[in-house]
């Protein structure tokens, strides 16, 4: 249902990113994929996306922390594809601290990577989307962008913000054929909900196990992670015509856990 369009997902070097651009790719899209990681790693999986599913794939190294190299990415995809139709953000990170030992530098880390490059990333995409009168705008938000959890105030604080960002955008843009929305995962099993695991442990004093079923699933009535390939199918669907009226949206996916 993708051909001829072409994306951006920021942090899809992994986890949920990389489930949405392979998603993506599979309708047809051709990809800017972006993130860290292993060079070797992440050019195994450009080229899987491109040998899989017959598209178009390409890596940008842009640091979301970086306002310039986010404008770059967004005009790396415009160069390369011809457009940038679909525009996901979704890099993200946690730290999990209690508020008054929570590093500066973390807060501010934080800000600009879960919030503040999907600001960049918009206002570079958003006037190619407006000239050719359509545009899909998914924010990779969190249950955590509704509800909040101690000791993860940077992390919360941005999500909100994202959710805010969303709606704001969506109102801005309503009559050029562009949605923006957010997807609001729970729990999901990736690598950033394995790593907080240990802080969790020690903010709470609590096992790892006691974490996982305690405090992760504890959060979500279907006592179930969430997978990245669900994440990713939503994100499918809200590129659709079917979903063209969707907009200005925040959709949990957290297994019951924010009607609690
Ligand atoms: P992940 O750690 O598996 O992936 C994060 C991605 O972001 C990686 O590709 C990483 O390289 C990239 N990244 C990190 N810092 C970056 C930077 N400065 N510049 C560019 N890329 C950077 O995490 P995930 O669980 O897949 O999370 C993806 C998004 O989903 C995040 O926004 C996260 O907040 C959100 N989310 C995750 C969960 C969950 O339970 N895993 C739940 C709700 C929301």
């Amino acid at each position: 249902i993708l051909r001829s369009r072409s994306a951006v997902v920021t942090g899809s070097t992994s986890g949920i990113g990389l489930a949405i651009a392979r998603a993506l790719a599979k309708e047809g899209a051709n990809v800017v994929i972006n993130g860290f990681g292993d060079a070797g790693a992440i050019e195994k999986e450009r080229a899987g996306i491109e040998r899989e599913f017959g598209v178009k794939a390409i890596h940008s190294p842009a640091d979301m922390t970086k306002p310039r190299e986010i404008e770059e990415m967004v005009r790396l995809g415009e160069r390369t594809f011809g457009s940038v139709d679909i525009l996901v953000n979704n890099a993200g990170i946690q730290f999990v601290s209690p508020v008054e030992d929570f590093p500066v530098e973390k807060w501010d880390q934080i800000i600009a990577i879960n919030l503040s490059s999907a600001f960049h990333a918009i206002r570079a995409a958003v006037p190619g989307m407006k000239a050719r009168g359509w545009g899909r705008i998914i924010n990779t938000a969190s249950a955590h962008s509704l509800v909040a959890s101690p000791f993860k105030s940077a992390y919360v604080a941005a999500k909100h913000g994202i959710a805010g960002l969303t709606k704001t955008l969506a109102l801005e843009v309503a009559t050029h054929g562009i949605t923006v929305n957010c997807i609001s995962p729970g729990y999901v099993w990736t690598p950033l909900v394995e790593k907080q695991i240990p802080d969790t442990m020690k903010a709470r004093g609590l096992t790892k196990e006691q974490v996982i079923n305690d405090v992760l699933l504890e959060a979500q009535p279907t006592k179930q992670f969430v997978t990245v390939d669900q994440v990713a199918a939503l994100a499918v669907f809200l590129c659709s015509d079917a979903a063209s009226q969707i907009t200005g949206t925040n959709l949990p996916m957290d297994g019951g856990w924010t009607a609690e």
